[in-house]
């Protein structure tokens, strides 16, 4: 095989992740065109948002969980022995209330609020909570070891490990996603071979695929300079099925992402106020050591934000088509999970593109 021509569209983790994979491999060429890059914060832009943390939200026996699975062991790598990545490992607590079952939230947290869920085997000290341990209103718990990162440091990492590889990187809006392959986007000034498209939300827009299957689930966090013990995420608040409740502390002075909500069908870019503050007061609740038992008027904002999770129906679309002649490699949709899904899904791309590029995919 010669050398080929690719062009990612999108630097979010789904395009990072991919051209980085890609990148290993010396006969690859990677262009990395985008609109937004690490650095940015945009609504347009879900990745900087995130938590970011690896608690599996994946229903058994289904492709995302095998996405989930294959992306740990390169997470608890990079909190074991690469400390520039900006990934740590945390304890984790997982909260049940039974009465959420019916919850917008509770759904979305199904596998992982779950006594037994798929995961178990996955952390070495994943056990249950003992009731006389539980908190006032948890019914059951579950602890284990997970990562958290902290996206400010971990999208340059991941930029800059392409970088390494030889990768180019370009800012670029396209309207048209056969126009990502075009003369003059990549490096080389010839047309691509192969583009990838890793466009997240923007997939329900983007001219050649339009999926109006993707939609934001709106997710709206406090972030503060106090730190918490443990990360923690529970079945649901009472305070609305979408709205929700989960802490987690980022690597490296990152600070505390309090957060949340998942309001699907939101694309509202500013924070509520008055969200902000029920979230804030849910969470020192739950983990009164954020303040050192004093209320919120003790937690050190640092900034509120609000992110869109792109949520496709149907899960994450990893495919490949022929689009206007040209082999598309979809990655987008991952919702909720675009980190804790992101080496499995990147991998499952890869395989595609190789399949594509030399019919010998690595499956
Ligand atoms: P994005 O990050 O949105 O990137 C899309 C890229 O495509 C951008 O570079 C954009 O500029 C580019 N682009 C789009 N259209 C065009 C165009 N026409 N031309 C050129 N470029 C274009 N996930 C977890 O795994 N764990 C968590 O703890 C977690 N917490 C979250 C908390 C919040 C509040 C939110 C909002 C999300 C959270 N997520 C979490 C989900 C995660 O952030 C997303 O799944 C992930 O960021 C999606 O990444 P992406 O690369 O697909 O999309």
């Amino acid at each position: 095989m010669g050398d080929k021509n690719i062009v990612v569209v999108g630097a979010g983790v789904a395009g990072l992740t991919t051209a980085y994979l890609l990148s290993k491999n010396p006969r690859y060429k990677i262009t990395i065109a985008a609109k937004h890059m690490p650095g940015d914060y945009d609504i347009e832009y879900a990745s900087p948002w995130a938590g970011a943390n690896y608690m599996p939200v994946s229903v058994r026996g289904t492709p995302a969980q095998e996405w989930d699975k294959n992306t740990w062991p390169t997470f608890f790598d990079l909190a074991k022995n690469h400390p520039e990545a900006g990934v740590h490992f945390q304890r984790t607590e997982i909260h049940n209330r039974k009465k959420d079952i019916s919850s917008a939230t509770a759904a979305w947290f199904a596998e992982l609020v779950s006594p037994n869920p798929w995961f178990s085997t996955l952390f070495d000290d994943f056990r249950e909570i003992p009731k006389s341990e539980l908190k006032e209103g948890i019914d059951n718990a579950t602890c284990f070891t997970s990562v958290c990162i902290n996206t400010a440091i971990y999208l340059p990492w991941l930029l800059s490990q392409s970088l390494k590889n030889g990768a180019i990187v370009k800012r670029a809006v396209f309207k048209h996603i056969a126009d990502a392959a075009a003369p003059g986007v990549h490096s080389s000034g010839c047309p691509a071979d192969l583009v990838v498209n890793c466009t997240g939300l923007s997939a329900s827009k983007l001219g050649g695929v339009e999926d109006k299957t993707v939609v934001p689930a709106r997710g709206q966090i406090v972030v503060v300079r106090n730190s918490a013990p443990a990360m923690v995420g529970t079945s649901g608040t009472d305070d609305g099925s979408d709205e929700a409740c989960y802490i987690m502390t980022r690597a490296a002075g990152g600070g505390t992402i309090l957060g949340g909500c998942y309001q699907k069908g939101n694309w509202e870019s500013q924070p509520d106020p008055s969200l902000a503050i029920r979230i804030m007061k849910r969470c020192v609740e739950i983990c009164p050591e954020l303040t050192g038992g004093k209320g919120i008027e003790h937690l050190d904002i640092i900034r509120h934000g609000v992110g869109l999770r792109p949520v496709r129906e149907g899960g994450t679309r990893i495919e490949k088509e022929k689009i206007n002649g040209v082999w598309t490699v979809h990655n987008y949709g991952a919702g909720g999970a675009g980190y804790q899904s992101s080496y499995g899904c990147s991998q499952a791309a890869v395989d595609l593109i190789d399949d594509a590029l030399t019919g010998k995919a690595r499956l």
